[in-house]
């Protein structure tokens, strides 16, 4: 078939097959370029794999530093006349690309939040790989069900306290108007700290470490985004933000809990990027086209691979980390300096839909958004027949 892009609001519905390769392999391209990261992890789990900051950090590991990967991520695989979501195509890429490269690498398809993945996971790195000593969690999901429970919590992302009224882009049509989103109740803040908290990271540490999988002095790291004033309403001071200020409850229970193995848990904060999680989040696909152009023009736009190689070599596998007084790696240093932050803002209130081109970068927004699907790739023929079908074994 041939595969242009379908899209619906602020996803894309398809994937290039060949299209996402070439995104996979730019990045494979661009950790080679840097060479290889000293005393990184060599056996690695990733929670959340295929998309986004897990896949650029997997990316990370195995080509910074030769580890062998074990990826868990929930992607829709292809049949004859559909195409598989991106993140299978982009699993398929790598693993291909790990292949060639003699590392080992699995993929297990399935909900990382129930305890069947735990377990299938917990098996194959017995199997295969012994122990890990680096575990990623970058999982971004809309809902989770409680494995104890059953209950299917919703996350959601709204303000919290007090109504917030602001200028929204939508991508779609391209049209520029207030938004204003009412406040959650008690309830849906509670539901989206169950989803996107750290719950779900403390079970697997918790399952790692009694299945004895975890290598002494393994880290794990989640992920965050802190932003500043123009996103706190929409993100940091919201429903996600409560969610992600129980991450740093749950790093510190992580390192109680398993002291004895001397278990280092931060939670790593990165910069805003375009990926299938943020392109969700209103005000953040305006706010990140701005940024982009500010970011652009100082010289220090960086996407997700630029991130997971800082955070490797200046946190992670760094003597002397970035860290906040809050224990978490920071690497949206560069978005947060405050004369970028001062130019994203004075920006800010001039944006129009007559500006939107020349004041913001939503033309390099829009291309990014579709690369992450495949499209847009040079070196690929879009208008050639493709098998929507790839040769890979997914778990
Ligand atoms: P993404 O949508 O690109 O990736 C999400 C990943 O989670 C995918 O691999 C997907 O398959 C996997 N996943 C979702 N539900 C799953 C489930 N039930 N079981 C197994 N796998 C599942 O998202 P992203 O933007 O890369 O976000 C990853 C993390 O980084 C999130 O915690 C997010 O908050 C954080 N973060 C994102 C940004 C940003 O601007 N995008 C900035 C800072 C931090």
């Amino acid at each position: 078939m041939i595969i242009k892009p379908k899209v619906r609001g602020f996803i894309c519905t398809n994937a290039h097959p060949k299209g996402c390769a070439a995104h996979v392999n730019q990045q494979i391209e661009y950790m080679k370029v840097q060479g290889p990261i000293d005393g990184a992890a060599k056996k690695v789990l990733v929670i959340g794999c295929s998309t986004g900051y897990g896949l650029a950090s997997r990316i990370a590991a195995t080509f910074g530093s030769g580890a062998d990967t074990l990826g868990v991520c929930f992607e829709k695989p292809p049949t004859e006349r559909k195409t598989a979501s991106a993140g299978y195509y982009n699993t398929a890429a790598f693993h291909q690309a790990a292949k060639d490269a003699g590392v080992y690498c699995e993929t297990i398809n399935g909900d990382a939040f129930s305890n069947e993945c735990k377990t299938q996971t917990i098996d194959m790195i017995k199997a295969d790989l012994g122990k890990v000593d680096l575990v990623v969690y970058s999982l971004a999901s809309p809902r989770r069900t409680d494995p104890t429970t059953g209950v299917t919590h919703n996350s959601t992302l709204k303000p919290v306290g007090q109504s917030y009224t602001a200028k929204n882009l939508n991508t779609d049509t391209l049209k520029i108007s207030d938004i204003t989103l009412e406040p959650a109740n008690e309830e849906e803040i509670a539901n989206t700290v169950k989803v996107m908290g750290g719950e779900d990271w403390e079970l697997w540490m918790q399952a790692l470490a009694d299945a004895d999988v975890l290598a002494d002095g393994a880290k794990t790291v989640a992920y965050t985004y802190l932003g500043e004033k123009l996103t706190w309403p929409i993100y940091g001071h919201a429903t996600i933000g409560k969610a992600k200020e129980d991450l740093d409850r749950a790093a510190s229970a992580i390192i109680e809990q398993h002291n004895g193995l001397s278990v280092q848990a931060n939670v790593a904060v990165l910069k805003a990027v375009v990926t299938q999680a943020s392109s969700a989040i209103p005000i953040m696909p305006l706010y990140i086209s701005l940024m982009a152009k500010v970011m652009k023009e100082e010289g220090s736009h960086e996407d997700c691979i630029e991130q997971a190689y800082r955070l490797f070599t200046e946190c992670l596998y760094n003597e002397s980390p970035r860290l906040d007084d809050g224990n978490r790696f920071r690497v949206d240093d560069k978005e947060l300096r405050p004369e970028t932050q001062a130019k994203i803002e004075a920006l800010w209130p001039q944006v129009t839909e007559e500006n939107l081109f020349e004041l913001t970068d939503f033309k390099g927004y829009n291309e990014n958004f579709l690369r992450l699907f495949g499209f847009g790739l040079d070196g690929v023929d879009y208008e050639e027949d493709v098998s929507p079908l790839v040769d890979v074994e997914l778990k």
